[in-house]
């Protein structure tokens, strides 16, 4: 059996900035997880910080809207009827939108408890993210605990993915998975701008042998 690699992104909050990176995405052919928070979403407005519920269905086709919980509380300090409401709302919200499942998330300020990933279960997650970069390329073992490869600020972004590019798949499949906020790029700093992710996107993108997948298509991989 021949293993494979693969790249996918996963990008928080649903910010107005979504809007630039998504057509850099589309440009360069890589497919990003979008964590929205639909208890902040407008139903209808285009000058809305956060992109509307009328505007997410077609701004992010191609890629796949997840949850990231309805209102962005720290999940771990809410009682478990609180949990499921969180993850259940705004899974509701979403896929009225999506039109499809929405079983992915990412942890609000990256925080959890083992309540939180068991609630998380029963909602019929099946994949969540954590900001623990591992600075790696190893496929989880719970994907309740989805621990990313890096944030794209990194200063080391650049070297780990010419060593992803240049490894062989030899004892399973590998994955490259960088995460962030779209916002951050307005930073302008040296490893947190829309010229640096531009950079990281061309470096990583095109490559004969990688797959750009979002977190679905990572998951649903045959
Ligand atoms: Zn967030």
């Amino acid at each position: 059996m021949a293993f494979r690699k693969y790249v996918t992104l996963s990008y928080d909050d649903g910010p107005k900035h979504d809007r630039r990176f998504v057509a850099m995405l589309n440009e360069y052919g890589v497919k990003c997880t979008f964590n929205l928070i639909s208890g902040s979403m407008p139903d209808d407005d285009p000058d809305s910080w956060y992109i509307s519920k009328a505007e997410a269905a077609d701004l992010y086709r191609g890629h796949e809207i997840a949850t990231h919980s309805k209102n962005h509380p720290h999940l771990e300090t809410l009682p478990r009827a609180e949990i499921t409401e969180q993850i259940m709302d705004d899974r509701a919200a979403l896929e009225a939108i999506a039109g499809y499942p929405v079983i992915g998330h990412a942890y609000p300020f990256g925080s959890f408890s083992n309540t939180v990933v068991e609630v998380l279960g029963e909602c019929g997650i099946r994949y969540a993210r954590t900001v623990r970069s591992t600075k790696r390329f190893g496929i989880p073992e719970n994907p309740l605990l989805l621990d990313p490869t890096c944030h794209h600020r990194a200063p080391e972004v650049f070297r780990l993915i010419d060593e992803f590019l240049a490894a062989e798949p030899t004892d399973g499949d590998m994955l490259f998975y960088l995460w962030g906020h779209t916002f951050e790029f307005d930073r302008n700093e040296e490893f947190n701008s829309w010229e640096h992710i531009d950079r990281v996107l061309k470096a990583i993108s095109g490559k004969p042998g990688v797959e750009y997948v979002t977190n679905l298509g990572f998951f649903e991989r045959v």
